[in-house]
């Protein structure tokens, strides 16, 4: 059985604006009061986990022990499988140093067509991954893990949601995930299923 959420604050332990927003919206019916990690100041910690679920662990038991809080954190990414599954862990790497999306992106089309990988939506299957820790201040944790499967496409479309949205077209559906509302991604994002998942069990 997962632990009830009762406590009336927590940290929301992503210095990532996109998902940090995502998260609060998704939270606004609970009644809790949200800080972010950002607005504590409190350092990121570096991400050495070989695993979403354990970089997601470090990320919220760092917030919970720097602030005496509730934690919740995310460690998302978006593998590739006609590249090995990459860039999986290092999403955010493939960046660059300024962290932009554009770069990761353009990075994720040249791998494939060095590759060879056709244009097709077949060839081109993705999945995007968030796992959401959730840490108490005596360091229980739950954890919960969403996915969304998609293709990506080229040339990146929409001007809606974050990160990699523009390039990522979920199954069944003719947009991208930019090219969506806020509310019509998150009812079917990796980030909403593992934040339904997490409210069923702690939240409901
Ligand atoms: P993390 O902050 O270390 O977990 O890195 C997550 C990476 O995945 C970043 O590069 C994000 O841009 C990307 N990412 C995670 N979730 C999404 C999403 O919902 N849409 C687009 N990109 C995402």
């Amino acid at each position: 059985m997962a632990r009830r959420f009762t406590l009336p604050k927590l940290v929301v332990a992503t210095h990532n604006r996109g998902k940090a927003g995502e998260i609060a919206t998704m939270l606004s019916p609970f009644g809790v009061k949200i800080v972010s990690a950002g607005d504590l100041g409190l350092p990121a910690p570096d991400e050495t986990g070989t695993t979403f679920e354990a970089n997601a662990t470090i990320k919220a038991l760092a917030a919970t022990r720097a602030s005496g809080l509730p934690a919740l954190a995310d460690d998302s990414g978006l593998s590739v499988h006609a590249l090995d599954h990459q860039p999986g862990l290092y999403t955010a790497d493939w960046e660059g140093p300024t962290r932009d999306a554009t770069v990761g992106m353009r990075r994720i089309q040249d791998e494939l067509r060095a590759r060879h990988v056709p244009e097709t939506d077949t060839a081109r299957i993705a999945t995007f991954h968030c796992v959401l820790a959730l840490a108490w201040p005596d360091e229980h944790l739950e954890l919960f893990h969403g996915t969304l499967d998609g293709s990506i496409v080229w040339p990146p479309r929409g001007t809606g949601g974050h990160g990699y949205d523009p390039c990522f077209q979920p199954n069944g559906d003719i947009r991208t995930t930019a090219e969506m509302s806020d509310a019509e991604k998150n009812a079917i994002s990796h980030r909403g299923r593992a934040f339904r998942l997490m409210v069923e069990a702690c939240f409901g």
